[in-house]
């Protein structure tokens, strides 16, 4: 385990406090990874500052040492992105928990980067609620949220976390804190910053925007032969203009995993489940929700269950938000994959990843953003048997190239982090990749945010003004982190 120099530990003491400045193995073993497991390092020290202030002084004091750091807010990222690295520091926002503001007239809240995505939408209940919500919601912070541009099952209708952020105050790399803000003129550094996976600074203050809770909300379940005919009701429903809230698909092996975790009485013998949900005003949601039930009906849905309680609708939804969590009970391990493709390709890019599957004598289940043409397969493996995990990964990178190839993307909502950085050239030019670099440059020309992540290859940040290219550290190669 790599240390850091006692006067530098000293003064990250000072700023935290001693009990918050962990260099311990022992208590460093929770920060090793994100939900992703199969990338551990352990940091040289964490820290778990209680304030923005405090997040500064931590940043400016790495800075002075060119010490590099990594954002942490609760770690259930699946893509690597707050992995930490073994000569740095891991800056834990889990402290941070405050909400600071909440302005319901103007539909807007102001948070710290701690604060649970569900806390923003239970503290602003009853008359509003925020959108995005990842299933990971009850303890995923804000803060990753805005890092990773976080998506979920509403995202169809309402939009990305990109969509509800507008304004940040942010740390930057050398300790400057700066404020973003969606309205302001000039380029859009607030859209750069969403999404960029800690690798601009850390956004220490967060102002969302908050939308009026609709009037009421209608929920299905439909259940079909298999996963061509949900995909064939999809685009009947999208096609008839209707717009649900959420519309989500299941296939059989995750119906099955989740169905063992929460009982809900999904079909079991059913090849894909529709969870569809219509909200807005009451009397447009009843005539939908009947036209909705008569496509699903046209498409061959074998059984149609409609929520009739509050408590229905919860259990209905907890059960396709328990789904990546529950392949536990049907296999050792798993890997989780999160492609796009066009809505239009489902069912061909379903097959193919059959396939693959075959070919590879391996089970892939899959749960989808369907409206969003959002698959997340979930590469079940058992790592006890000789080369399964390393070929549950090699299939995963097999299925990302059918996403790209049918004119998708990598990953619809869970980054790219370590993890996805190597498939980026199969959709980035070099030079779209030097346009990125020279961003990234902009923002911390020392490589010290989160290094190693998103960019598929080491990268200089070219001429670095001033005295910093002196320093001895990185003459030792710490800017080539990239
Ligand atoms: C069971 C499960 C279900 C999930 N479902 C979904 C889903 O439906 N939709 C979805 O989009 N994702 C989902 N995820 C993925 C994950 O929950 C999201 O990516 C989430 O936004 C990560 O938040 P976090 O607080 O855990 O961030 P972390 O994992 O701690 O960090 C994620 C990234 O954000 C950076 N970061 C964290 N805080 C800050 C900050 N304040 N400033 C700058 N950078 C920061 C980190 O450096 C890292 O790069 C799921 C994960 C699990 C385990």
């Amino acid at each position: 385990m790599a240390s850091l120099p006692p006067q530098f530990l000293a003064r990250l003491r000072h700023i935290c406090g001693e009990r918050f400045v962990l260099v311990n193995e022992q208590e460093l073993a929770t920060y090793r990874s994100d939900g992703l497991l199969h990338y551990r390092e352990v940091p040289a020290a964490a820290v778990l500052p209680a304030t923005a202030e405090e997040v500064r002084e931590v940043v400016r004091a790495c800075f002075a040492e060119r010490v590099p750091w990594v954002a942490r807010g609760a770690g259930t990222g699946l893509s690597g992105g707050a992995l930490p690295v073994a000569d740095g520091v891991l800056i834990a926002l889990s402290r941070m928990r405050r909400i600071l503001e909440i302005d319901l007239e103007n539909g807007r809240v102001v948070v710290e980067p701690g604060v649970t995505n569900l806390a923003i939408s239970k503290a602003v209940a009853p008359t509003h609620f925020y959108p995005p919500d990842p299933s990971s919601q009850i303890v995923c912070s804000i803060g990753g949220n805005i890092a990773e541009n976080s998506g979920g099952a509403h995202c169809f209708k309402y939009g990305f976390t990109t969509n509800y952020v507008t304004g940040l105050e942010v740390v930057l790399s050398d300790g400057t804190v700066v404020e973003l803000r969606r309205d302001d003129p000039g380029y859009d550094l607030l859209g750069a910053f969403v999404g960029s996976e800690g690798t601009l600074g850390v956004a220490t203050r967060i102002t969302l925007r908050v939308v009026p809770a609709p009037e009421t909300v209608r929920t299905l379940v439909a259940f079909f032969t298999d996963t061509g005919a949900a995909g064939d009701a999809v685009s009947a429903i999208v096609d008839a203009g209707i717009l649900p809230g959420a519309i989500e698909m299941m296939d059989s092996l995750s119906i099955e995993a989740a169905e063992q975790a929460t009982g809900a009485g999904y079909r079991r013998d059913a090849g894909a489940a529709l969870l569809i949900e219509l909200d807005g005003p009451q009397e447009r949601c009843l005539t939908g929700f009947e036209e909705l039930v008569a496509l699903c009906g046209e498409a061959g849905a074998l059984d149609i269950r409609i929520a009739q309680s509050d408590e229905e609708r919860e259990l209905i939804w907890r059960t396709r938000k328990a789904a990546f969590a529950s392949m536990g009970r049907i296999a050792p391990g798993y890997y989780v994959q999160d492609g796009v493709i066009p809505r239009t390709r489902l069912a061909e890019v379903l097959r193919e990843i059959d396939a693959l599957a075959g070919e590879y004598d391996m089970r892939v289940a899959n749960v989808f953003h369907a409206g969003d043409g959002n698959l997340h397969p979930l590469v079940c493996y058992d790592s006890s048997q000789e080369g399964e995990a390393e070929r549950a990964e090699e299939l995963s990178g097999l299925i990302m190239k059918a996403c790209v190839d049918a004119g998708g993307s990598i990953t619809g909502e869970h980054g790219v982090g370590v993890d996805k950085k190597s498939y980026m050239p199969s959709m980035f030019s070099e030079k779209d990749l030097e346009a990125f670099q020279r961003l990234r440059c902009a923002f911390d020309p020392h490589g010290l945010a989160n290094p190693g992540k998103v960019m598929p290859t080491p990268r200089l940040c070219g001429e670095v003004p001033g005295p910093y290219r002196e320093h001895p550290l990185e003459r030792a190669g710490v800017a080539e982190r990239f």
